[in-house]
């Protein structure tokens, strides 16, 4: 038997089975089954743009860090201050992003964007603290 004779049989053999896709360009993937990308240009580029998403992603979140930390500053420009739930919202802040969590013994939970921090107190109030305030 050729070479050649054996290639036919298995073509013959994939035409029944399941038809691929590139996960990239979506075209269709002829050749070893196993394939994920119709080739190595699609293959990198799918790395590049989950990686590009990735950045993106991560930019995103930085960006909402840093923002927060401003305007925990802003309302805290002496290192100490009491603000309402409501003042916080207003300004912006996001409560789903922080650098760091501290849990004191007696409970309380201070959230930290870098230096700047917050812990809940009563009523929707919440203290602004700077980090030498509980470090030492
Ligand atoms: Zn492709």
């Amino acid at each position: 038997m050729s070479p050649i004779h054996l290639e036919v049989g298995n073509n013959n053999f994939t035409m029944v089975t399941e038809k691929k896709f590139c996960r990239e360009c979506k075209e269709e993937i002829h050749g070893r089954r196993d394939k994920q990308y119709c080739s190595d240009y699609c293959r990198a580029q799918h790395f590049n743009n989950r990686n590009a998403e990735i950045s993106n992603f991560m930019r995103k979140i930085n960006y909402t860090i840093r923002k927060n930390r401003s305007i925990l500053s802003d309302l805290n420009p002496k290192g100490k201050a009491k603000a309402h739930r409501m003042k916080l919202v207003d300004a912006g802040l996001n409560f789903d992003y922080f650098t760091n969590v501290y849990r004191t013994q007696s409970g309380k939970v201070y959230y930290f964007c870098y230096d700047q921090g917050y812990v809940e107190l009563e009523d929707d109030y919440y203290a602004l603290v700077i980090k030498e305030d509980y470090v030492g």
